[in-house]
């Protein structure tokens, strides 16, 4: 008699000595919230009182807790508040009003956050994974790889250092308050669903439980994953959803976003416009502006015709992003003349469009510049 054939368990094993992102409030839900209390011995009305000092005062240092018990301040705190961001970094630009800062997570992973301050909004840009597994080629974070998804708390506290900074007045312009939450910094949120939403959860939870975001403020970036941008309609928390198209045919977008093999342009902006649908928010289509690749007049005709076939009833609106060349890239941005002429042919077909600044891009603080790999 033979041994059965047995088939190898598939078996995913993390690389050794990783693990985890320590637990943290943000990780929380209420439940949670209580059990944590319990593990820690302690009344459930302390851990709400930490987490008026983390959401609502932007506190995360233990000596400023005052209204705690001196003997088990730190003790409380520091399980419930673990340092998850180590600041390696901070560039600025533009006078101080933009902010970029490297950051090293537990394992020796490094992502960015890039904090905007305009005259009526100040906006900050996270990361969701360290890494991205999409592999753009024309985004500095695409070309190394996905390391890994990061926790929900590794996403919110970057969101609160950010909150802290402009209350604090760290940032030119005095005191002011933290209205914008874009995920566009390094990952794709979209593969990171779970981390992801729960942190849209954290932002638009009224304080102490979050943030108090609106939830028209927070946009999520996506290349499209259809089945999640599907899932992210239902959730009922009305965030901006921003599709990165970058080009209204296949052949084209097969190269520049390489899961358009996967999910095609037809499904992409069918699931953008059944978003729109559901949750009656304008969504954002974003087209990097590449120099004689997805830049012709005939190529901006298309795609004011794909999108118009799902009606115009105002469901959409086009983001030109001038290209940020990345160190080695072959693709440069649009000459002006062109990117010109493309807004017009949109706009000549009833197509809302307007072309984002580049902020940061001297510090390599703008889209797609992210690459902490090279720190
Ligand atoms: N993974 C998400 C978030 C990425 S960054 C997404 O793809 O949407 C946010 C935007 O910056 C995306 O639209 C992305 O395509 C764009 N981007 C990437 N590299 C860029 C570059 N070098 N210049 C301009 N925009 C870029």
């Amino acid at each position: 008699m033979t041994e059965p054939t047995r088939a190898l368990p598939l078996v995913l094993t993390p690389p050794k000595g990783r693990g985890k992102p320590p637990r943290h409030l943000a990780d929380l839900d209420a439940t949670e919230r209580k059990a944590a209390a319990a593990d820690l011995g302690e009344p459930v009305f302390r851990v709400k009182q930490v987490a008026h000092h983390y959401f609502a005062r932007l506190e995360r240092d233990p000596a400023q807790m005052t209204d705690l018990p001196a003997a088990s301040r730190d003790r409380i705190a520091g399980a419930l508040l673990p340092d998850l961001l180590d600041q390696v970094r901070v560039m600025e630009a533009d006078g101080g009003t933009t902010r970029k800062t490297l950051w090293r997570l537990f394992d020796g992973s490094l992502v960015e956050s890039v904090l905007m301050r305009y005259p009526d909004r100040a906006t900050i840009c996270v990361s969701s994974q360290a890494g991205c597994g999409m592999a753009c080629p024309f985004c500095a974070t695409g070309q190394g790889g996905l390391q890994r998804n990061m926790s929900t708390a590794e996403i919110i506290d970057q969101v609160v250092d950010g909150a802290a900074a402009m209350a604090k007045g760290l940032v030119p312009g005095g005191p002011g308050r933290l209205s914008n939450v874009v995920f566009m910094g390094m990952g794709e949120p979209m593969a990171n669903y779970k981390a992801v939403i729960g942190a849209v959860r954290r932002m638009v939870a009224p304080a102490p439980d979050g943030l108090g975001l609106s939830a028209r403020n927070i946009t999520v970036s996506t290349v499209g994953l259809v089945p999640r941008m599907k899932q992210l309609a239902t959730e009922g928390i009305p965030v901006t959803l921003a599709l990165s198209l970058h080009a209204p045919d296949d052949e084209l977008r097969n190269e520049l976003v390489p899961i358009n093999t996967r999910f095609s342009v037809a499904e992409v902006v069918e699931a953008a416009w059944e978003y729109a649908k559901v949750t009656k928010r304008r969504v954002s289509i974003e087209y990097a502006m590449m120099r004689d690749i997805n830049d012709q007049a005939w190529r901006a005709d298309m795609l004011a015709d794909v999108l118009n076939s799902y009606g115009d009833w105002g469901w959409v609106h086009v983001n030109l992003i001038p290209l940020n060349p990345t160190p080695g890239s072959k693709w440069t941005a649009s000459r002006p003349e062109d990117e010109r002429e493309f807004v017009r042919r949109l706009v000549a077909r009833g197509i809302p469009t307007t072309v984002r600044d580049t902020r940061g891009s001297d510090i390599d603080g703008a889209c797609g510049q992210l690459a902490a790999a090279d720190a």
